[in-house]
Formats: structure tokens, C-alpha cells, sequence
């Protein structure tokens, strides 16, 4: 079966459990060639619905997870969005093609060997900048942000992303195992749960 097959199958996948029904997100999904995004003896691989290793004990992330997070952002055209763990480079590449020209992607890296194979493969994403710092504090220079998305689990969202959130902004990250989307809204910050995942841990 060729790349563009498992592609598509794993899209219908997705979508039998319960996700991408976004159709923005669904075009990422088939826009974005994963097979670029992990090393290459994993190319075959890059439509499987599992997480895979990309290097220094760290994963890309498993594609329905991907579909299931960004959905929750509730992503719109222009937006403005903060990712913590750059990893591979393929959830921010999906947000870049998500938020289309008008917007634009900060995604943040600690592991230096990391960052600079994200940077990269993302360099015809003009939209995303790639930065190789600690991003649990968010990053104050280019706040607030529309969305932003933590792709390793902590013990808790850490505080300086929800100040660095806009007023209506939504925030998604795995806390512990469970996934946390917080909305900010005048009153103060709605949280809810919604499902179980598996993650790296933030580096805090
Ligand atoms: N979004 C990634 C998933 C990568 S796994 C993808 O699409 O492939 C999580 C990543 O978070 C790892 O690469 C890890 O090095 C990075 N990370 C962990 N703690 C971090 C921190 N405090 N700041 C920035 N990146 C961090």
C-alpha cells in the first residue's frame, strides 16, 4: 500500500473514532506528509495510528491524539497560537496550515538536537517560528496568544501560559494523564476533561 493509501485510510480511521470532523483540521490532516516528520527508517510507518520514536526518548505524537487536540483548540483562520514541544515539527506544521496566512505558530523546543531537525523541516512553513527554549513559561515577547497547546503532560497547566492566554482563548494540555482544556473567559477560567492520553512529561 503506498503513503497517499495509508493516508487516507488512517483519515477514515480518525474519523471512525469520533474526530476530525472539523473540515480544516480534516485538510491539515491531508496537506501535512507525515512521512516527513519521523526519521527515515520510520517512513513506513507514518500512517500507522501510533505514536513513534523520533530520537532522545521522545515521540511524534499518535495521529488521532494530533486530531483530538487540535480539535479541542477550536482553531480559527488568523489565529495566533502557542505550542510547547515542537518534537518532530508535525503538530505545528497541521497548525500552520490551520491557521493560513493571516496567523502564525510559535512552537518551542527544549532539546537543542531536536529543535534544530524541527526547524528545519518546518522552514516552508513561513508561518511557524521555531525557538529552542524551555517553554513551560510560556514565551512573555510575543504574548497573549489566541490557542496554545502543551504536547507533554505536567502536574498542573502551568501558570504563566494561562496569563500569557488572550481573553476567549482556549488552552489544551495533558495534565498527568488527562487531557485539560481550559477556556478563558471575563468571569475567569473554564476547565473541563476530555479523555485519557498518554505523553512525555514537560521538562518544568
Ligand atoms: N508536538 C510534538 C510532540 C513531541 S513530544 C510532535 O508533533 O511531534 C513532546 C516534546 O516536548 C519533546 O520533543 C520534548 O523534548 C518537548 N519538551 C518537554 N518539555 C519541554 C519544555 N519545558 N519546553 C519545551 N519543550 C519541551
Amino acid at each position: 500500500m503506498d503513503l497517499e493509501e495509508s493516508k487516507k485510510r488512517l483519515i477514515a480511521e480518525i474519523e471512525d473514532m469520533g474526530a476530525l470532523k472539523n473540515r480544516r483540521v480534516k485538510e491539515a490532516f491531508l496537506n501535512v506528509p507525515r512521512e516527513n516528520f519521523v526519521p527515515p527508517e520510520m517512513r513506513r510507518y507514518a500512517y500507522s495510528n501510533y505514536p513513534l520514536p523520533i530520537g532522545e526518548d521522545q515521540t511524534i505524537s499518535q495521529p488521532y491524539t494530533v486530531a483530538a487536540m487540535t480539535e479541542a483548540l477550536e482553531i480559527k483562520e488568523g489565529a495566533k497560537v502557542l505550542e510547547i514541544g515542537t518534537g518532530s515539527g508535525y503538530q505545528a506544521a497541521i497548525l500552520s496550515e490551520i491557521v493560513g496566512n493571516s496567523g502564525k505558530v510559535v512552537t518551542c523546543e527544549i532539546r537543542e538536537r531536536l529543535f534544530v531537525i524541527a526547524r528545519e523541516r518546518l522552514r516552508q512553513y513561513w508561518n511557524v517560528t521555531v525557538l529552542n527554549k524551555d517553554g513551560s513559561k510560556g514565551h512573555r515577547q510575543e504574548a497573549p496568544f489566541d490557542r496554545i497547546i502543551v504536547t507533554a503532560s505536567g502536574k498542573d497547566v502551568p501558570s504563566a501560559l494561562l496569563e500569557q492566554l488572550k481573553e476567549g482563548g482556549i488552552l489544551v494540555m495533558p495534565v498527568h494523564s488527562e487531557m485539560i482544556v481550559v477556556k478563558k473567559e471575563k468571569g475567569g477560567l473554564k476547565r473541563k476533561m476530555i479523555g485519557y492520553f498518554a505523553f512525555v512529561p514537560l521538562k518544568e
